[in-house]
């Protein structure tokens, strides 16, 4: 979603091709980051699902009648009062239920602009090397589009005035494309309520050229000597179970923790199948390769004698819209049943067979949450 401008790269960002032609205009958006058409930005899946969509029991089941789970917490923070403002991608065809159910819920909305399949080729973009492969063409919404609009959904038609003013993706205008100044990320992370020590660590490693910033984190974190509080696992954050929407300066800030507490208590409180759902898959360990790039275990991360995940299933998210990053060996790791982690190399094994063993990139790691 959006509010997860958190983890773009500052390359990554959304481009817009804008062609004017009266009143209407033609655009296309462009990003590395999350986006994909069909399912908003639900990230790839393989192998058998650990990951679930989130189907409630009465709390918002309207909601995600029309929208779908993946940013259902949201939903329920914003309904609650906790979380000032998120953001949303809603098939235009059931736009004017959305208002409904928002409405129901003290919620205002802002329609943004409209996503639009197929892609366009970014061509000849002046500017477009720093792109990323994923990009979409859009139209400003009139109610008339095909497709999925993007809208800020918040507590106040004030809040909703400064998400427009912050929350605009990135454009190219006559095939020449322009930087969102990062300032208006930033602005943006403080409307959405992101702590300033998360804020300030995203400024210094949101850069998938230079850096992992899960890995950055998970050092972070380690350097505190703290364990891995599942309240910050925002691995996630767009995939139904995470009760935060921005990535945490450390897997276990104070101030995210405390943001996750009340947001954990809140949808407690409506919704308890939900927490005990979530509580369960944000436990579950992770080997991480890189932001939105992760394979989920239902297993254990055993550390004697050094690290080994031991599992029965496994499942791999991944951006769609980074298809070079995408791992060559996960058959292994779905055929295998654990995985020892060196320093230097991941050895995959099924029983005593080793299946196969992997160069292991100093960034990569296995977390797990608890
Ligand atoms: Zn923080």
């Amino acid at each position: 979603m959006w509010s997860s401008f958190f983890s773009f790269a500052p390359f990554g960002f959304i481009f817009f091709a804008l062609k004017t032609f009266r009143f209407t205009f033609r655009i296309i958006f462009i990003t590395g980051v999350f986006f994909s058409v069909d399912v908003g930005v639900k990230l790839l899946i393989s192998s058998s699902q650990i990951v679930k969509p989130y189907v409630p029991r009465s709390f918002g089941k309207e909601y995600v009648e029309v929208a779908g789970s993946l940013q259902y917490p949201m939903f329920v923070a914003a309904s609650l009062g906790i979380k000032p403002l998120f953001d949303d991608f809603i098939d235009t065809s059931l736009y004017e239920r959305f208002l409904d159910i928002c409405k129901e819920h003290d919620l205002f909305v802002k329609p943004d602009v409209v996503f639009e399949s197929p892609p366009e080729d970014k061509g000849d973009v002046i500017g477009a090397k720093n792109i990323t492969t994923t990009f979409q063409s859009g139209r400003v919404f009139t109610g008339k589009e095909n497709g999925k609009v993007h809208v800020f959904v918040g507590s106040s038609k004030k809040v909703l005035l400064e998400a427009k003013k912050f929350g605009w993706y990135s454009v190219v205008i006559n095939n020449r494309s322009t930087n969102k100044p990062f300032v208006d990320h930033l602005r943006y992370g403080e409307l959405l309520g992101f702590p300033s020590c998360c804020v300030d660590f995203f400024r210094r490693y949101n850069n998938w050229h230079l850096y992992s910033h899960p890995y950055e984190i998970y050092k972070h974190t380690l350097g505190s000597g703290k364990s891995f509080s599942y309240h910050c696992n925002n691995f996630l954050m767009d995939n139904t179970y995470s009760y935060i929407h921005h990535l945490p300066c450390s897997y276990n800030c104070e101030k995210t923790r405390m943001l996750a507490k009340k947001i954990e208590s809140g949808i407690g409180s409506v919704e308890p199948k939900f927490v005990e759902n979530a509580n369960t898959i944000l436990k579950k360990p992770l080997l991480v390769f890189a932001e939105r790039d992760f394979v989920i275990f239902d297993g254990d991360l055993d550390k004697k004698g050094g690290l080994t995940l031991k599992y029965e299933n496994c499942e791999y998210l991944r951006n769609p819209a980074r298809s070079e990053n995408t791992i060559s060996f996960f058959n292994d790791i779905q055929e295998g049943n654990s995985i020892e982690i060196l320093d230097d190399r991941l050895v995959i094994r099924d029983g005593t067979d080793k299946l196969s063993e992997v160069k292991k990139k100093p960034e990569w790691f296995a977390i797990n949450f608890q």
